[in-house]
């Protein structure tokens, strides 16, 4: 186990470059090259045709859902998009691949040279330069049965299940990331996150990381300083999760520093991210002349998508995340800083909802950012996971602007709408939390207030309206916080006046 160099001394001493190739799975109703159905959480080897278990002579078909979609996703990416591209077999032995090849994209990819804009928590912008993305198909899922990790090595058999064989994949790569510096963790992880943000706002995938619809291979290298040519890289394979991309990028940095300090060279690999531990271990030895014996694949025609067609496509994308946040905070009047943590909270769509579920954006913003919030943190949930809708806050927050209860129980209602006793205006009467709106009572509390304490009844008479606070606390408290002490202070004052 190597030591690791203490990450700020690493990223003073050296210069971080990444790389990073995202497959993202297209939501498509059928795979990549054939008719099968593709859907999640299937029986083993049920959503399969002869094309997928590439039995001899099957032929494909291009799927051109799939090519519409790694358009959209070029476009949205500001690529250029090919005239004309072909597909390439990508040959390697692996019982996932039932064809000995898996059918993909070499030198002729779909889109090429664009750019993706991406935010850090804080507001500053990196860009990230795509070298290219292009179309192929999944592999089938391998499932090593007995042994401790889940590997190949020790287990005692291996099942295959074909299902995700040939469902189509969009890989897009990266040019080298640099420039990044300390902050290349966070520029890595905000990238996937754009990513996946846009996929979900194209309605090209789910996305999915929890069901590795977006997988992420991180490549990290360092040299000495940002002149110095590119150092020897390692690439940590399949990570799904932004918080993983992130400590895969820490981790590899401080454990590269540790290797190279040591005078060793780093060796150029795939490594395998252990979540559990925090780590990366070596995979296999990979070279960039790693023989693949690449060709085209000569049962598809190129696939050559017309300009109209592609500007028809780019008429009909939709609005895109970073634009619509821009959009939404100049309708919504908030400041940079209250949208970005709106955003980095995950509440832009909770925002949105409850706002049209009548709420003004800053009472929306208030109980989401707020109260709710501080809820979610104490219970170690996303705020979207707290059992509580944004039409809910938005009937709460009408209860509380048509005076029928203030904001102190509106607390309480929020508790019982958390502990599921059902919709606002239903806790509201089940637990007879109502503002005390008819006068009677009031009066009887006010007059009860005003008795026992003469001297401020005194000075307020005599024109000094500051003490009157105190009345209103003892009422407030009578009435267990239920009355509108804005009526109590009206009241107060009538009774004083006359
Ligand atoms: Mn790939």
């Amino acid at each position: 186990m190597t030591q690791l160099v203490d990450y700020a001394d690493a990223v003073r001493r050296f210069d971080p470059v990444l790389g990073i190739e995202v497959h993202v799975e297209l939501g498509t109703r059928t795979k990549m090259f054939c008719a099968a159905e593709v859907e999640f959480g299937g029986e083993p080897n049920t959503q399969t045709t002869p094309v997928s278990l590439g039995l001899p002579g099957a032929l494909p078909v291009v799927n051109g859902t799939a090519v519409e979609y790694a358009i959209r996703i070029g476009l949205a990416l500001n690529c250029q998009i090919a005239e004309s591209c072909r597909f390439a077999r990508k040959n390697y032995f692996y019982p996932d691949v039932p064809k000995n090849f898996q059918t993909s994209q070499y030198d002729e990819p779909i889109a090429f040279d664009g750019w993706l804009d991406v935010e850090l928590e804080d507001g500053t912008v990196h860009r990230v330069e795509i070298e290219r993305a292009h179309m192929e198909e999944d592999a089938g899922k391998n499932t090593h049965v007995g042994g401790t990790t889940g590997r190949i090595h020790g287990a005692e058999y291996s099942l295959v299940d074909y299902n995700r064989a040939g469902i189509p994949l969009v890989e897009i790569v990266t040019k080298p990331i640099t420039g990044a510096g300390d902050r290349a963790p966070e520029v890595a992880r905000a990238y996937v996150q754009a990513l996946r943000d846009i996929f979900r706002a194209l309605d090209v995938s789910e996305a999915r990381m929890e069901r590795g619809n977006v997988r992420a291979d991180v490549n990290v290298s360092l040299r000495p300083t940002a002149e110095d040519p590119l150092g020897t890289r390692t690439e940590t394979k399949n990570v799904n999760s932004f918080r993983s991309v992130e400590r895969v990028v820490r981790h590899e940095i401080s454990r590269q520093a540790a290797v190279l300090d040591a005078g060793d060279a780093i060796v150029q690999e795939t490594r395998h991210w252990h979540e559990d531990t925090g780590v990366t271990t070596s995979g296999r030895v990979k070279s960039d002349a790693e023989d693949y014996r690449y060709f085209p694949e000569p049962d598809l025609v190129p696939v050559e998508p017309s300009r109209e067609w592609v500007e028809e496509i780019r008429s009909t994308l939709p609005e895109l995340p970073q634009a619509r946040r821009r959009r939404l905070q100049i309708e919504w009047g908030y400041a940079d800083a209250e949208m970005r943590d709106v955003v980095n909270a995950g509440a832009v769509e909770l925002i949105e909802s409850t706002v049209a579920a009548g709420a003004t954006p800053a009472a929306a913003r208030k109980w989401w950012m707020g109260e709710l919030a501080r809820r979610a943190k104490q219970d170690e949930v996303e705020l979207a996971e707290l059992p509580i809708t944004p039409a809910q806050i938005g009937e709460l927050q009408r209860l509380v602007d048509d005076g029928r209860i203030n904001d102190k129980i509106a607390r309480q209602v929020l508790d019982g709408v958390l502990a599921g006793e059902g919709d606002p205006e239903a806790v509201v009467t089940a637990r007879g939390l109502e503002v005390v709106s008819d006068d009677g009572p009031l009066l009887a509390a006010i007059d009860e207030a005003l008795a026992a304490q003469p001297d401020v009844v005194e000075k307020v008479r005599g024109g000094n309206q500051g003490p009157v606070g105190a009345i209103i606390g003892a009422v407030m408290k009578a009435t267990k916080g239920q009355a509108d002490a804005k009526r109590v202070r009206e009241l107060i004052l009538e009774r004083i006046g006359s």
